[in-house]
């Protein structure tokens, strides 16, 4: 077994705990822990692992003078210094497999809650309202699906769009993967074209500076008026401001939100709409994601220790 010791700080599936502590680590579980005790003990630890309530910030990584390993079980990496884990040579994981089917599927179904209106209807119910004639809806089939960033997300969405008769387009801004593409009938386009062609546009890409607001309230005034944005990726990609007002002003159909400049949303101003529904960044949070990701980042971590 290895001796080295691992700081896990957020909840996590305890098949992690289990895999790591059958292999002879010594586990510290505190998923509880705040930024000042993760600052004061980190120097003790040689794995450091976060989910996405702690951020690892440049502070932390210039005390964890012994760490080789810091790991998100997840995807998103932006609740990590990773230049400063860089300085200090320290490396960082994370766990991409996880989260693709339950975000893909997570995004199927809000579409079509935003075609027929699901979670108003349900609304309207419990407020005593019966908005029969007024909830009528549309069919995803033939329908256009715009899809933004074809990594593992956005390829496993446009399969299953697919298998509903969806017209496929997808923009990356690397080559997007051949077999997937003829699977699907992709059509290629450029953001532009792809923003004025699709009823349904569903964001898979990463926050960094360069996709940071990607939907500005410039690139919301070429949509169709009936468009659908629906955003699992992260919050700071679509500028909400201008969601709220095309929303508002009719020039937009709907959206489907997962992930909020600010979490938690409570008190966003989206609220106020009925052609939005609203969901607690809950992309990855079904048992078979979470027990993947765990499981993935056990075995990175017992392969990078036997070198
Ligand atoms: P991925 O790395 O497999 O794919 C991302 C794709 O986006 C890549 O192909 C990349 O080239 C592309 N891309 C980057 N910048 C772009 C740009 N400016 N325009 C177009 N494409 C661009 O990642 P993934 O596993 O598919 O996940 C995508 C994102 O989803 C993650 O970065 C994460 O932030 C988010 N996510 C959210 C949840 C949730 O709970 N809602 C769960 C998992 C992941």
């Amino acid at each position: 077994g290895f001796e080295d010791s691992v700081l896990i700080c957020d909840e996590v599936d305890p098949i992690l705990n289990k895999i790591l502590v059958d292999n002879g680590l010594k586990v510290s579980y505190e998923p509880e822990i705040t930024k000042e005790q993760i600052i004061e003990k980190i120097s003790n630890f040689n794995i450091v692992i976060v989910r996405s309530r702690t951020t690892i910030t440049k502070e932390m990584i210039e005390k964890a003078d012994n760490c080789k390993i810091i790991a998100r079980v997840g995807v998103g990496l932006d609740n990590v210094d990773q230049d400063a884990a860089k300085a200090k040579d320290i490396r960082v994981i994370n766990a991409v497999e996880g989260a693709m089917n339950a975000v893909a599927e997570l995004v199927l179904g809000l579409m079509l809650s935003l075609a027929r209106q699901t979670a108003r209807g349900d609304r309207a119910i419990r407020n005593e309202q019966w908005l029969k004639k007024e909830l009528k809806g549309t069919e995803l089939r033939g329908k256009y699906l715009g899809i933004i960033g074809l990594g593992n997300i956005g390829k496993r969405l446009g399969r299953l769009a697919r298998a509903l008769n969806m017209n496929i387009i997808g923009y990356d801004v690397i080559p997007i993967d051949e077999e997937f593409a003829k699977e699907v009938g992709l059509m290629k386009a450029d953001l532009n074209t792809l923003l004025q062609s699709s009823d349904y546009i569903s964001i898979h890409v990463p926050l960094l500076d360069s996709t940071y607001h990607l939907l500005d309230a410039e690139k919301m005034s070429t949509m169709k008026k009936t468009a659908k944005i629906i955003n699992t990726s992260r919050g700071g990609v679509v500028d909400e401001d201008a969601l709220y007002n095309a929303l508002k002003n009719g020039t937009l159909g709907g959206a489907a939100l997962d992930v909020f400049e600010k979490e938690p949303a409570i008190g966003t101003k989206l609220a106020e709409l009925d052609n939005v529904i609203l969901t607690p960044h809950i992309g990855a949070q079904t048992k078979e994601a979470q027990s993947l990701a765990a499981n993935v980042i056990a075995e990175k971590i017992i392969q990078i220790l036997r070198g």
